[in-house]
């Protein structure tokens, strides 16, 4: 289905619990979230039912997340029955990683094709110091999980941050060296509660390529990042800038939040419920909030805040 501008929207991010196991610092505050009463989220049955009204509607592309969506008890059960709705050709996951060693291999026979990852650092104390809880070595052992797992075209997202990992831009970039992986980084939005992060640990993308001398230009894959290549690399590096150049006029993507509202626009306050409601209620909320998708996200800058009213464990990145 088109929205009001013409773009046709075919991507749905579910988000499936705001909780992880995780609390990195440009994403949740540090006491976690408090844990809503569960029948004000999303049942199981409500979110396929979800996916169904959506694909009915032209969505093509679903996306698992969180929160960390690994953390949800019957995921693997959520992806099996959304892979099998029809319409549904792409399903993907994001996740930190910790818990790949366990449910690599049960999300790729429920149907997962494709696995996005954070991976912020690649130096243990400041992977603990940015996700407060985590310890490198298993998110790595999560990454080597997934290409066990036969995974392919893993992406690993690493967040720009002036003055934490803006040294190790070349050597997260060598990852798409050693491993059969895209790098995408991606710049710090200062969100509702961007934690400890204020306007001077902002990046623009432009300001990571410099640090990328080698890096050549490759042609588009049709999503959001302006993708390079470092030579002999077995994949490629996406520089995503949703700060310093929006990609709004080619959005084409929906969220829904594990409390139920569709979010026609990440960085906007609007949020049409679906909670309770049955299939033609969900469709006609779906309708509802393709039509109010906004032009675009509106002033957004290392100094001034989202319109989201949530942080991003709370919408699904
Ligand atoms: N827990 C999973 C993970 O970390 O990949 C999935 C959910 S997380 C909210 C999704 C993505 O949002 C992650 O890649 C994370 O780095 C990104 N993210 C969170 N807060 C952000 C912020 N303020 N600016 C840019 N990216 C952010
Ligand atoms: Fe958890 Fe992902 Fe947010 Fe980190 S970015 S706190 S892993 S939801």
């Amino acid at each position: 289905m088109q929205d009001r501008y013409g773009r046709t929207i075919t991507y749905l991010r579910m988000s499936v619990t705001e909780l992880c196991n995780l609390r990195c610092r440009y994403c949740m505050p540090v006491e976690g979230i408090e844990k809503k009463c569960h029948e004000n989220m999303l049942s199981e049955e409500e979110m396929i039912l979800a996916v169904k009204a959506a694909a009915s509607l032209g969505i093509r592309k679903l996306r698992v997340t969180g929160g960390e969506p690994l953390v949800k008890k019957n995921i693997v059960s959520i992806c099996e029955q959304a892979a099998a709705v029809e319409g549904i050709s792409e399903l993907c996951i994001t996740t930190n990683g910790i818990l790949l060693p366990q449910l690599a291999k049960p999300l790729r026979q429920a149907g997962i094709s494709r696995i996005n990852m954070s991976l912020d650092t690649l130096n243990a104390k400041k992977y603990a110091y940015i996700s407060r809880l985590g310890d490198l070595d298993q998110a790595l052992a999560g990454l080597e999980a997934a290409l066990d797992a036969g995974f392919e075209k893993i992406k690993l997202n690493a967040v720009l941050i002036g003055g934490f990992n803006d040294d190790e831009i070349p050597a997260l970039a060598e990852l798409t060296r050693r491993y059969p992986v895209d790098l995408r980084f991606i710049e710090l939005m200062p969100m509702y509660d961007s934690g400890d992060f204020g306007p001077e640990a902002f990046i623009p993308y432009t300001a990571a390529l410099d640090k990328l001398p080698e890096a050549e230009k490759v042609e588009q894959d049709g999503g959001v990042a302006r993708l390079y290549r470092l030579p002999g690399a077995q994949g490629n590096i996406g520089l995503i800038s949703p700060v310093s150049a929006h990609f709004c006029a080619e959005c084409n993507r929906l969220r829904l939040t594990a409390d139920g509202k569709l979010k026609p626009c990440l960085h906007a306050s609007e949020e049409y419920d679906i909670k309770g409601l049955d299939y033609e209620g969900m469709r006609r909320q779906f309708e509802a909030a393709i039509l109010g998708k906004p032009k675009w996200h509106g002033e957004l800058s290392a100094t001034s805040r989202s319109h989201a009213g949530r942080n991003m464990n709370q919408i699904g990145g």
